[in-house]
């Protein structure tokens, strides 16, 4: 059972400590606490986690400063949209992130050279566009390929970061160690950005990492579905985030492994962005860079890598994550798939559209559709 509370109340409020004191009759149930400020209000969950069923539904509603219960019958209790519940929804840097909200993470797959870095952040800011994705920690399937500058770049580029006015960078972390250096980068330099971090495809079920990114609550978490699991199988991962406490959560599409995608790298899964927000609270992004893996154009003009934004943005992704590198031959990683920076331009203008363009039809089909 989850019981939500109403919106004044706090974990010092009298109504909350009479609530734990009602409960302390079932002394099996294990009483977890969530509080998040959400954007619209502030949100305070009782999880009970057990055999509730003979919790009343009935009663706990009738407690002072109780807003509603509901029988959790549905997996990802805490990530979970348990048919009625509303999306999550965080705020960052000033940044609200929710099923509404809708954000670019462009940049270099890799952090190459303090040159390129800043090329990016300064075309970023000339676009006006808050959030970067830079990535210093690298996992390649080649060890001796480039494995990513890791903490030595993070100082400079994260003080690069500050002078452009970019808010957030998104940056995949490999281990729990990375998460302590991206920490004292911070630190060190006065927190000139913020950091979300990213769990990448092949670390999708590494539950100990997942543990590690939940247990703080500094940094926000994009967490990448995995390439070779279903839909479910990323869904119980993502919610070991949340259950370690941190539900400040994004949830990324980057397509799956199959050779039915050929001759794309990967099979685009865009059709599960309604999915993925029907079945979480939480806001859902799409990477299309991965899954197509190059920078071909189809016969009309247009990169496959732009029809596939389209797709995910026209159903709903409320983020789009996208490799762009100023001199994508000399790129060191994901060359092949990395937009010429002097497109950014161009790129963001025709995501834009197709934004606008899904606003419009959301519009017109609450206006206009029948029930269910
Ligand atoms: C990346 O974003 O650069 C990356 C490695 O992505 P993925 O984990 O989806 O392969
Ligand atoms: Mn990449």
């Amino acid at each position: 059972m989850i019981i939500i509370m109403e919106p004044h109340v706090t974990q010092e409020s009298k109504e909350f400590k009479d609530l734990l004191k009602y409960l302390e009759r079932f002394p099996h149930l294990k009483v977890k606490v969530i509080e998040n400020k959400g954007v619209t209000r502030n949100l305070l969950e009782v999880h009970l986690i057990g055999e509730d069923y003979m919790v009343s539904q009935e009663e706990i509603e009738s407690l002072p400063g109780v807003e509603k219960a509901i029988k959790v019958t549905t997996k990802y209790r805490l990530i979970g949209r348990h048919g009625v519940l509303k999306d999550l929804g965080f705020e960052y840097k000033g940044l609200k992130f929710d099923q509404d909200s809708f954000h670019i993470f462009a940049g270099l797959c890799a952090v190459d050279t303090q040159e390129n870095a800043e090329a990016i952040f300064k075309a970023l800011k000339e676009n006006g566009v808050e959030c970067a994705r830079m990535g210093a920690y690298k996992p390649r399937t080649s060890p001796y390929d480039f494995q990513g500058l890791g903490k030595e770049c993070l100082p400079w580029l994260f003080e690069l970061a500050g002078k452009y006015d970019v808010k957030i960078i998104v940056m995949e972390v490999l281990d729990k160690s990375h998460i302590e250096e991206i920490q004292e980068a911070l630190e060190k330099t006065g927190h000139p950005c913020g950091v979300i971090l990213q769990i990448g495809t092949r670390n999708a079920q590494n539950f100990e990492l997942l543990k590690a990114v939940g247990r703080q609550k500094e940094f926000p978490v994009l967490y990448k579905r995995g390439y070779g699991l279903s839909l479910e199988e990323s869904l119980n991962a993502a919610e070991y985030i949340a259950s370690e406490g941190n539900t400040k959560i994004i949830f990324c599409l980057r397509g799956v492994r199959t050779h039915l995608g050929d001759p794309h790298r990967n099979l685009v899964d865009f059709a599960h962005v309604p999915v993925v927000k029907r079945l979480t609270r939480l806001p859902v992004c799409i990477d299309p860079s991965h899954p197509i893996g190059s920078r071909v154009k189809a016969p009309d003009g247009i990169r496959d890598i732009y029809h596939v934004t389209a797709q995910g943005v026209i159903v709903g992704a409320n983020a789009v994550l996208v490799e762009f590198h100023p001199c994508p031959e000399r790129a060191l990683c994901d060359g092949p798939q990395a937009i010429p920076l002097e497109e950014l331009p161009l790129y963001l203008e025709y995501t834009y559209k197709v934004r606008e363009t899904y606003l419009e039809l959301k519009k017109l089909i609450s206006e206009r559709s029948t029930k269910d």
